[in-house]
């Protein structure tokens, strides 16, 4: 189970969100405090940022542990932006290795993560792929992040919300006869999505900014878990929270 961050707000260096907080991601990638699958996230890991006026963001992502890169710590220095999505990686047996299985996956303005495991991967896969209709030859890497990512993807190119989409994927792998463990994180720069649906996430709302985690970054007060089975719709000014099944109520699971 890997860990993931979400930052929305004024515009801050990278390394306040990712290597300043005491237990933060990347702390996280060590010693995570509220992991449930896994102890260490050491393969690879992938930061996504915006820059003021572009709406796609930059990626930057490694295949080593971020603790093992000496490039990190000046570009998270001087690198700065309102906007932020970052991931550290425990990679699930069976999955490619590499920079392009690290998350955050990309497509024109979105920023994708997953927390979790398509069970059976990749075996479990074909029968999906089919029924969902998803060419696994077109994957960013074969990963199952990157299959679930294409079922997000071909829902939000379709015009579902983002947090719509998070939630009708994870229903339509089920319905569809998968199971795991699907914590997605989401972001186009101006708001965030994600999912809880296996492992454990979190959110704090205060002073104009928001950040959407796997886990609290630091001890102080403020930080809300999100129940299991919930979907999150997070702007700096307001964060709404949904059981899966309210946010797909009326949409055709397909
Ligand atoms: N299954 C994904 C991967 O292999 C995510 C892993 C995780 O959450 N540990 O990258």
């Amino acid at each position: 189970m890997c860990r993931h961050v979400g930052y929305l707000g004024p515009p801050v260096p990278l390394r306040s969100v990712l290597t300043d907080p005491p237990f933060g991601l990347y702390r996280q990638a060590w010693a995570p405090r509220r992991q449930r699958h896994g102890t260490v996230n050491a393969d690879g890991f992938g930061i996504g940022w915006y820059a003021g006026g572009d709406p796609v963001p930059a990626r930057y992502r490694r295949a080593v542990p971020i603790w093992a890169d000496p490039s990190l710590p000046d570009l998270a220095r001087v690198i700065r932006s309102s906007a932020i999505l970052a991931a550290v990686r425990s990679a699930t047996p069976g999955t490619a290795t590499g920079e392009e299985a690290a998350a955050p996956f990309a497509s024109g303005p979105w920023l994708f993560s997953h927390n979790g495991a398509l069970d059976g991967w990749p075996k479990s896969a074909e029968p999906l792929a089919v029924r969902l209709n998803v060419c696994v030859l077109d994957l960013e890497a074969l990963v199952d992040s990157a299959f679930l990512w294409a079922l997000v993807l071909g829902r939000l190119r379709s015009g579902e919300p983002a947090d719509v989409a998070l939630a009708a994927t994870i229903c339509a792998v089920e319905a569809a006869g998968g199971s795991g463990r699907f914590n997605f994180l989401l972001t186009d720069g101006r708001s965030v999505a994600a999912t809880a649906a296996g492992d454990t996430l979190w959110f704090r709302q205060a002073g104009g900014t928001v950040t959407v985690a796997s886990e609290p970054a630091d001890d102080e007060p403020g930080w809300t878990e999100v129940p299991d089975r919930h979907v999150l719709r997070a702007l700096p000014s307001g964060v709404i929270v949904r059981p899966l099944t309210a946010a797909t109520e009326g949409i055709g699971i397909r």
